[in-house]
């Protein structure tokens, strides 16, 4: 009796810890998932994948990226990464309006490197056809493809995938043929290369540092979640520098999400995103590598909580996911992140943040609320408050050059109106007119702003007779009689 009731007491902790977070599927040993029986359909050939509700085959996946190749030589072409263990292909399809121009940015997709996540396998492929496909007819897609390189690689581990053989993804391992996973085995950031660097990671790093790809993404599944870097650190001990862009870019993407489905994005937090290492610390992953040794913004998006949907299921993710991963295509002309805050909100608002490409223009509006006035703005990066500087700047509207994550606070001050009633007499600084000058008294210097009746700046060094209202510092404002 008293060994069960310690049963009963440990698998109750088990459980409260389970609901505070649910367990990273990229957890080791890996969750396994219920063997309940799924109507997994393999698609034999290219015509059997038409209404995108099965799975392809190796030899169907081969000849699909072959068939966009040849279908679209203006617009694509097939490149292989390199070959898995067991000799299969890896291989990325690039796509651009003018493949030879080698001044777009370049944009990178890859999925499935843990070979049982395989949802995102049938969507890379089905972002192919739908990018191909939608060209000259979807502005969007046809200013996407015109402005970038889109990279896309929909299978990283296929001897994962094809476990069981090329004509089935049932039994799909989450491993390479070496039972290695392929997401532990990237050099870590301050780290060393892993002793044991797999084909598959060898032939990746090879073919990222052939190229210069600024936003990127690799999907898994197991949950539904935006995972933004870093992995191997919590944010508390090492947030990513564009913490806040990652933050606005994940709300982005799983807020569309969320126009098209309720019941998804979900199952880690109620935001749909999170640092990787505050919902699990790894290291090895590909993630943290395009970060810390590409300089490439690269994020993981977990896309399914089920790893294996039975196929009928694929059009249905597809659904709600293929708005955010055209859109997160898209951010790679928007890598700024530009926020506004007010000093106050009491005294002021502040619009005209936003995600921005660099040299684009920012118009930053601050409103000041009745009793007040706009003052001035200060600046910093958007992570670093320490960093922040008043910039004298008291421009409203405001436009700015944007070239980084930069954070601007309006500031507001009650509107003490130069023309109004009669300030009150403040004991310190003692301000007086002698021989026409104004001369105030105060201790250290401050600035001085000198005022006609008619609420007009003056700057003359004598002035005339008349009343005159004198602001020095942010002490009340005084009046002022020249005789
Ligand atoms: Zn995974």
């Amino acid at each position: 009796m008293k060994r069960l009731l310690v049963l009963v007491l440990l698998l109750t902790a088990g459980a409260m810890a389970s609901a505070q977070f649910k367990l990273r599927p990229d957890a080791f040993p890996p969750e396994p998932e219920p063997l309940a029986v799924k109507a997994v359909t393999m698609a034999a050939d290219v015509s059997q994948m038409a209404q995108w509700d099965r799975y392809p085959t190796y030899g169907t996946y081969v000849a699909m990226m072959q068939q966009w190749a040849a279908d679209f030589p203006a617009l694509c072409r097939l490149d292989t990464i390199g070959t898995s263990i067991q000799g299969r292909l890896i291989l990325s399809l690039e796509i651009a309006g003018n493949l030879a121009d080698t001044t777009l940015p370049e944009f990178f997709y890859s999925s499935t490197i843990h070979g049982d996540e395989v949802t995102g396998y049938v969507m890379m492929l089905r972002l192919i056809d739908t990018l191909l496909h939608g060209y000259g007819s979807n502005p969007f897609y046809t200013r996407l493809v015109n402005t970038t390189r889109i990279c896309i690689n929909p299978l990283a581990n296929p001897d994962g995938t094809y476990r069981s053989g090329d004509n089935t993804v049932q039994g799909a391992q989450r491993y390479n043929a070496n039972y290695v996973d392929l997401n532990r085995n990237y050099p870590n950031p301050f780290g060393s290369s892993p002793a044991n660097l797999q084909q598959e990671n060898a032939a990746m790093i090879s073919y990222v540092g052939s190229h210069q790809f600024r936003l990127s993404a690799n999907l898994h599944g197991g949950s539904e979640v935006m995972n933004y870097p870093w992995d191997c650190f919590t944010s508390a001990q090492n947030p990513h520098p564009k913490s806040a862009w990652w933050q606005e870019v994940c709300k982005r993407l799983v807020d569309t999400i969320h126009t098209y489905t309720g019941d998804h994005f979900n199952d880690v937090t109620s935001e749909g995103y999170i640092a990787g290492g505050d919902w699990y610390v790894i290291t090895g992953g590909r993630q943290d590598y395009m970060n810390y040794y590409h300089n490439c913004l690269e994020l993981t998006m977990e896309v399914s909580t089920t790893k294996l949907l039975g196929s009928s299921q694929l059009p249905v993710y597809w659904n709600f996911l293929q708005h955010s991963l055209v859109n997160y295509i898209d951010m790679i002309h928007h890598l700024n992140l530009v926020s506004v805050t007010s000093a106050d909100p009491s005294m002021g608002t502040v619009e005209g943040g936003g995600l921005f490409g660099n040299g684009d223009t920012a118009v930053l509006v601050a409103t000041a609320k009745s009793g007040y006035r706009f003052s001035h703005w200060s600046n910093g990066a958007a992570d670093n408050p320490l960093l922040a500087t008043v910039d004298e700047d008291t421009l409203n509207p405001r436009a700015v050059a944007v070239m980084s994550d930069t954070l601007f606070t309006a500031h507001f001050v009650p509107d003490t109106a130069v023309h109004s009633a009669i300030c009150p007499v403040a004991e310190s600084p003692k301000i007086y007119v002698r021989d026409g000058r104004v001369v105030v008294e105060a201790d250290g210097w401050q600035q001085m702003d000198v005022y006609d009746a008619m609420g007009r700046q003056v700057t003359d060094a004598v002035l005339r007779r008349g009343v005159y209202f004198v602001k020095v510092g942010e002490c009340p404002i005084r009046k002022v009689v020249v005789l």
